[in-house]
């Protein structure tokens, strides 16, 4: 008899993304006339920048000619992105990572998903709250979890992110071994100072923990004061993996491409308290199953690190903060208390009530679909997240509305 893995069950019924689709559609079917505009789902509107275009179409040639046509690549990525990634986000920043502790991937939502195959059955993972629902979902499905009850699963840790903490969840109070952080933060908008990311990396290192740093959106800091990797701090190599993505740096989430760092000093232990180094680990699972991503698609990534491409995405990323701005002001003039936009994508304001229900408020009134905080955990209640990634002009007509619904 075929067993089905049971703890598939235990899941929430609806994943937030669909059911914001769902209310959409319906409104949509009801009211076909009105224009419904979309600061909901984290997703780019901007095409990519020419300099990864022109590099997509060089290469798209070399496929066409026999004397450069590529078959297989290395399952870890090419070389040069490797290297290009090392000197760009890491050496030039003064953290010390090595070409060969990148690997190339597509997608970080698969590399966040798949990490936690290389830990044991049993661990005490810490959860921030609210929280991309990624890190959740895959270790829910992987058992280590009880059932869900009140929007909550048993036996994880949950770091609640609020206003008091400037959603920076404080560190546990208890032992955990497994710990995800995201900054700037989905949904939060929320940004880690140094000394921040140093207080959590000292806490891995005294209690043998693993800090999973998600930094999808690190091209959008501007502060410079703030650290871009958690590789920035001192003892963070032998106590984290860190994820990043070409999605929201360049414009890639229809194009795919990401990496993940595991530097070859982070380590687990055995049962008998025995480190295994995970580098050789990751290496081992990355080549079972995955084959690389296109050639074609990583020398596009490549160069997002030449001249022209770091103009090119410094500008477009520019372009999605200075929607920001203009969504920060209009909640201000509305007098809404928010956080993020600033080195980050998501506005996280605080609507003080059902976040669902003005979420229908906002879509039914207002034709402006914005993503309730409910749907990122317990902590998220009472928020919702607008998103800058869109068109100046829909940007603008959104606020219009706003000012009007909301005044
Ligand atoms: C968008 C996003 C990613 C990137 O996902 P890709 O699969 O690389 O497109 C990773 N983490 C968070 C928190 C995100 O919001």
């Amino acid at each position: 008899m075929i067993r089905v893995n049971e703890n598939y069950s235990k899941l929430q019924s609806s994943y937030l993304f669909s059911e914001i689709a769902k209310r959409v559609k319906t409104y949509q079917t009801e009211n076909p006339d009105k224009k419904v505009i979309r600061l909901g789902i984290g997703d780019v509107t901007e095409p990519l920048p020419p300099a990864c275009i022109e590099a997509l179409h060089k290469a798209v040639d070399e496929m066409a000619a026999r004397a450069t046509f590529r078959g297989y690549g290395p399952e870890q990525g090419y070389d040069f992105l490797r290297a290009a990634i090392a000197q760009n986000d890491y050496q030039s920043r003064g953290a010390k990572i090595e070409a060969d502790e990148v690997f190339v991937s597509d997608g970080s939502k698969c590399d966040t998903a798949n990490i936690q195959e290389l830990f044991a059955d049993k661990l005490t993972i810490a959860i921030p709250d609210p929280v991309y629902p990624v890190y959740v979902d895959t270790n829910v499905m992987a058992g280590r979890t009880g059932k869900n009850s009140k929007g909550r699963y048993k036996g994880f840790v949950y770091m609640d992110s609020t206003e008091a903490n400037g959603f920076v969840p404080a560190l546990p109070d208890q032992p955990v071994d497994l710990i995800y952080l995201c900054f700037p933060n989905n949904p939060t908008g929320a940004t880690a100072t140094r000394e921040q990311l140093a207080s959590w990396v000292r806490y891995a290192r005294e209690n043998k923990a693993l800090i999973l740093f998600d930094a999808a959106y690190e091209a959008f800091i501007r502060d410079p004061s703030l650290p871009h990797s958690i590789y920035e701090i001192e003892g963070a190599r032998d106590v984290a993996i860190e994820f990043r993505s070409f999605s929201k740096t360049a414009g890639f989430t229809g194009t795919r491409c990401a990496f993940t760092v595991v530097p070859k000093s982070v380590v687990a232990y055995t049962k008998k308290g025995d480190a295994v180094p995970l580098h050789p680990l990751w290496n081992r699972r990355h080549t079972t199953k995955f084959n690389g991503v296109s050639y074609p698609i990583q020398r596009a990534a490549e160069a997002v690190y030449s001249a022209a491409g770091k103009a090119q995405t410094r500008a477009l990323i520019d372009f999605y903060l200075g929607n920001a701005k203009l969504i920060r002001a209009t909640l201000a003039d509305l007098g809404y208390r928010m956080t993020g936009g600033e080195n980050s994508p998501y506005i996280w304001v605080n609507v003080g009530k059902d976040s669902w229900k003005f979420f229908d408020k906002l879509l039914k009134r207002a034709q402006v679909v914005t993503t309730p905080g409910a749907g990122f955990g317990r902590c998220g209640e009472g928020f919702i997240r607008i998103s800058a990634f869109n068109s100046r002009e829909n940007v603008e007509e959104a606020m219009k509305r706003l000012r009007k619904v909301l005044k």
